[in-house]
């Protein structure tokens, strides 16, 4: 007997496990491991990895597979390993570990094509009596012929044909109409000297082809020859040309003309870099290196020529970006320098776009590929090197189960492949840098640029001083001045305001005091409903005061104003300016981001006026001046990271001016300049801001001293989510030790969302073990109410997130 072991598409605690189900002997010669099939589970059929096989099964009765939905693997036998991983890591089901690896469309409902690959000749008699000199058919034909199952594979593994899948009601596999002539070139111009006067269109369609010989788009002849398709039909009905569909993988990058590049001479700060991470991927060794360099310091150089030593050893690489989507520039630089070798995958794909990449993948197409976190999960077999640019971005880590960090998956993958992780950031998150400073990574650094460009100057303004001065008005008389003088030498301006944290935060304006919680250093929060401040890690509170504890001023309110108000102020302070405002209004229909920023780069606006998402990656000639209008909104945060995030940002930002010949001006306005962050920013000073930090995190135990786990409780009966945060609290303090510790439970900053009440608790602790049964009997106790949907409660290992 074969039985094969099925992880089955179920999540519920207590069907998280592998069920066993016989292979019918049809099917023996195909099932294997990483694919997946359909099997009957209760009174239905559902769909199922197969993560193993065996000889037989303790279970008696076996119920039998019903249908396989794959031909290949989808999973390779790593991936199925990592899944185990990731579900012990992250506490998630195994069916989410299995299905984060995969574009969505693998979850969707699907239909199945048969694509020939070989021509006619050249295929099996029996398969052309089904194909019927169709070169593309429903798969379900070639169930219902007489060709077996392991035929069927064989014909896909010698590529005859390929099989494929359709969303049902989507046509996911992307065809075109091409049109080509359907006769000799000497008919054509017969044709064509035939035609009367008055069909001009038609002579002009002839012409075209009597030139050229291949098949074009038929929108592409359209516009080319501008005209309507009904002279091309009428064409078509006489026999002369025809128009067929054909599959075209849909391009990301369709358009974009993409110039090569070849390899750089380094300069001795990139070849004393590189020379360890050449040395690890000639060895096959699997180190992690932090390569920390200010932006221009040439580390994407280094990316590009490690990966060329990947390449030409055989192998494969994986490059991560943070939102790749908002950054198109370095993507084409990969395109530049690798061309067709390079897959991009990312999050502004369509379901589509992201298959077909994914596809180019799997089928060994390429050997590179450039994405976003999901990426790392790229079904490559021969990993050289797996690099993650701006690895402090907080994007690496999924928000949703199974809440991952790309950069330990990272880790786990280069292991298995012997080969080296490349983390590159010019401000490395403290956890990174620390195990750096620790010999746990290889740390590389780039302290100069490649054209010795010095970084531009910042230029701090104190705001309590202008309002002082009486200036009441958004814009200090530093950047009002700076930004005119841009206007005037037709230069151009970036402006950045944070909108994160809005208003949760209150800051006398006359002195700059925030309150922050005793015991735990972040910013308490306002509670208007109770008029109360609160520490939502430990839960202390206080009133809120009337008048600033510090100078008894009575400014002391909510901070925040959106890009909107700042747009407005700016038409009216610099009427003449040209303004594009991006934020995530202007930006969520599919392509706005990149159109907004192609008009900024033609310098058709003066002023880009934008949150976070301008500060990353944007490469701009002609800015000389950036703007960050309140450094504030990010300081004080409700988070710990909250003065690392500044810095981080502070620094990304300064970045964006004076790339060029044109020297860069940057001006930040902040209620309190004599911030650590806001200071060793303007200075450009990592490694004392890395002092000073992780002197704070030590002493309030922070990571990287500590690990965190937050757990996030919420119902839509408040006394309920109430309830059930007490007993987590309970649960935890019954399973665990003196060797951590609970904090909460307290009200999330955000207590109500959508109609549900937010709990959360916080656990510090050493190691993971500590821990480990406390929480797993948590998601034990609650499991029966979670699957009643009453009740959320989430475990997030390295929380990022504290709202
Ligand atoms: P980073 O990734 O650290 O921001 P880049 O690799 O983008 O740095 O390098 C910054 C600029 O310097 C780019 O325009 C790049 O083409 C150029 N550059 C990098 N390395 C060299 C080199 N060895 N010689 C000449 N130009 C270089
Ligand atoms: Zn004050
Ligand atoms: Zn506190």
């Amino acid at each position: 007997m074969s039985v094969a072991k099925v992880i089955v598409d179920v999540a519920a605690s207590p069907i998280d496990a592998t069920f066993d189900y016989q292979i019918p002997t049809h099917l023996e010669e195909v099932i294997q491991p990483g694919i997946r099939v359909i099997v009957p589970f209760g009174p239905r059929k559902i769909m199922g990895f197969v993560i193993g096989l065996a000889d037989e099964s303790e279970f008696e009765q076996l119920k039998f597979i019903e249908e396989i939905m794959d031909y290949t693997p989808i999973l390779t036998q790593e991936l199925l390993e990592l899944s185990t991983w990731l579900q012990t890591e992250t506490l998630c089901y195994r069916i989410s570990a299995l299905q984060a690896m995969l574009p969505a469309v693998f979850k969707a409902s699907y239909d199945k094509e048969v694509w020939l690959i070989e021509e006619e000749t050249s295929l099996p008699e029996q398969l052309n009596a089904v194909a019927q000199g169709r070169e593309v058919f429903p798969f379900s034909e070639l169930e219902q012929s007489n060709i077996s199952d392991s035929e069927v594979k064989r014909y896909v593994k010698n590529q005859l044909i390929d099989i494929k899948y359709i969303v049902k009601g989507k046509n996911r596999i992307k065809k075109q109409s091409f049109v080509e002539h359907n006769v000799d070139l000497h008919i054509l111009m017969e044709e064509a000297e035939n035609l009367s006067g008055n069909a001009k269109k038609q002579k002009d369609i002839l012409d075209y082809f009597i030139e050229h010989h291949e098949p074009i788009l038929l929108k592409e002849l359209q516009s080319l020859l501008n005209i309507t398709k009904a002279p091309i039909d009428a064409l078509v009905k006489k026999g002369l040309l025809k128009i067929e569909q054909k599959e075209v993988y849909r391009d990301p990058f369709e358009g974009k003309n993409n110039e090569s590049t070849t390899p750089l001479t380094l300069t001795n700060y990139q070849k004393q870099a590189i020379t360890p991470i050449l040395n690890a991927i000639d060895d096959e060794q699997h180190h992690t290196f932090l390569l920390h360099g200010v932006t221009g310091s040439g580390k994407t150089e280094i990316y590009l020529q490690s990966i060329q030593r990947v390449l030409d050893k055989g192998e494969e690489a994986i490059v991560l970006v943070p939102e790749i989507a908002l950054t198109p520039q370095m993507v084409s630089r990969f395109k530049a320098r690798f061309g067709d070798e390079v897959a991009v995958l990312h999050s502004g794909l369509s379901q589509g776009e992201k298959y077909d990449e994914w596809r180019k993948i799997h089928r060994k197409e390429v050997r590179v590929v450039v994405g976003a976190r999901s990426a790392i999960f790229a079904p490559f077999e021969n990993i050289g090197i797996i690099i993650i640019d701006e690895e402090h971005e907080q994007t690496y880590k999924q928000e949703d189960y199974p809440k991952y960090h790309a950069r330990e998956v990272a880790k786990q993958r280069a292991a298995h492949h012997n080969c080296p992780v490349v983390l590159g950031s010019a401000t490395p998150t403290l956890e990174s840098f620390a195990r750096a400073s620790k010999g746990v990574y290889h740390l590389l650094e780039l302290t100069e640029r490649v054209n010795e460009q010095s970084m531009p100057e910042v230029e701090i303004v104190d705001m309590r001083q202008e309002l002082h001065q009486g200036n009441r008005s958004m814009f200090s008389q530093a950047l009002t001045d700076q930004i005119n003088q841009r206007l005037e030498n037709n230069e151009q301006v970036v402006l950045m305001l944070n909108r994160r944290g809005y208003s949760t935060f209150v800051m006398c304006r006359d002195c700059g005091e925030t309150i922050n919680c005793n015991h735990c250093d972040i910013s308490m929060t306002y509670h208007r409903k109770f008029n109360k401040l609160k520490c939502h890690y430990c839960s202390d509170e206080r009133p809120m005061p009337n008048v600033c504890p510090n100078c008894e001023s009575d400014a002391i309110r909510f901070f925040g104003t959106g890009t909107q108000k700042v747009e407005e102020a700016l038409n009216i302070h610099f009427p003449d300016a040209r303004v594009i405002r991006m934020d995530v209004d202007t930006t969520s229909r599919k392509g706005a981001h990149e159109k907004l920023l192609n008009q900024f780069g033609n310098h058709e606006a003066d002023i880009l006026l934008g949150t976070q998402m301008i500060a990353k990656g944007l490469d701009f000639k002609n800015v000389t001046l950036v703007g960050v209008i309140a450094a504030d909104s990010m300081l004080h945060l409700p988070d710990f990271r909250a003065s690392e995030k500044s810095f981080q940002l502070l620094t990304q930002v300064s970045g964006r001016a004076g790339r060029h010949e044109l020297p860069g001006q940057v001006v930040v306005q902040t209620y309190t300049p004599e911030h650590y962050s806001v200071q060793l920013a303007s200075q450009y000073d990592y490694s004392a801001f890395y002092e000073k930090e992780m002197e704070v995190r030590r002493q309030f135990q922070y990571p990287p001293y500590f690990y965190l786990a937050l757990i996030n409780i919420s119902h839509d009966n408040h006394v309920a989510a109430i309830e059930a945060s007490k007993q987590v609290a309970t649960i935890i303090a019954q399973n665990t030790t003196g060797n951590c510790q609970l904090m909460g439970p307290t009200p999330s900053p955000m207590l109500r969302i959508k109609n549900r009440y937010r709990y959360q608790c916080m656990l510090k602790y050493k190691k993971r073990e500590y821990v480990d049964d406390a929480l797993k009997e948590v998601l034990n106790h609650f499991r029966k109410e979670m699957n009643q949907n009453q009740l959320q409660l989430t475990i997030d290992f390295e929380p990022y997130h504290f709202m």
